[in-house]
């Protein structure tokens, strides 16, 4: 891929993406996880693509219900911003943004209602055999978890569904520049943006953005 452009960071650009299973995914991120696909069917893994690329319109979307839900259970306007970044991204700093990034389960589990569940990955769960050969065998095909359960590691929670394409998310993350997209994030007028200065967002890169796998970090 040519240089990574700010809009490409942000989730406001698709133009480098190719389609992979109805989601999207960038052209190396694609060839490495269809590899990947193919050596796990040989094993008996059967990958599915939950999902990839989300858009910045797709992660307001979600991030503007859960504000709504929760301040309407009660919470103040900060406990809700807290509440939401146990899982969720404030939009235009999700790494499903980039095109590098999927959330995976196993075709073998079927009539899973929640599949992204921590349990079920450990353990008896549906899909401890996909989290096993994962742990064998991602690192082949240049995928790592980011959402590690390392009890050092700050930021979201774990989770063991969520990959990586190192090779082009190690530059994403090197290209991700806090200022531009905080600028950015706050033009948009996002429910509940007014709640977060840029000291909020500065916290928010050393813990969230950069709370990730070392091995996804620049050395
Ligand atoms: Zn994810």
């Amino acid at each position: 891929m040519a240089q990574i452009t700010i809009v490409q960071l942000l989730g406001i650009d698709e133009s480098h993406l190719i389609s992979v299973e109805q989601q999207q995914l960038t052209e190396k991120t694609a060839t490495a996880f269809c590899a990947m696909q193919e050596a796990a069917l040989a094993d008996g893994i059967d990958i599915q693509l939950v999902s990839a690329f989300r858009s910045f319109a797709r992660q307001q979307y979600i991030w503007e219900n859960k504000f709504d839900r929760y301040t309407s259970d009660g919470l103040t306007p900060n406990e809700a911003i807290n509440r939401i970044l146990a899982y969720s991204t404030i939009p235009g700093t999700s790494r499903h943004h980039w095109g590098t990034d999927i959330d995976i389960t196993d075709g073998n589990a079927t009539n899973q209602k929640q599949l992204l569940v921590a349990e079920k990955f450990h353990n008896n769960g549906p899909f401890a055999p996909l989290h096993q050969w994962m742990q064998a065998n991602a690192h082949r095909f240049g995928f790592y978890l980011v959402y590690t359960n390392n009890s050092n590691r700050t930021g979201f929670s774990y989770e063991p569904w969520h990959y990586s394409y190192l090779p082009e998310a190690k530059a994403f993350l090197n290209d991700y520049e806090p200022r531009t997209a905080f600028a950015f994030f706050k033009s948009v007028g996002i429910k509940g943006s007014a709640y977060i200065d840029y000291a909020f967002w500065e916290r928010y890169y050393a813990q969230f953005i950069l709370g990730v796998n070392k091995a996804l970090l620049e050395e």
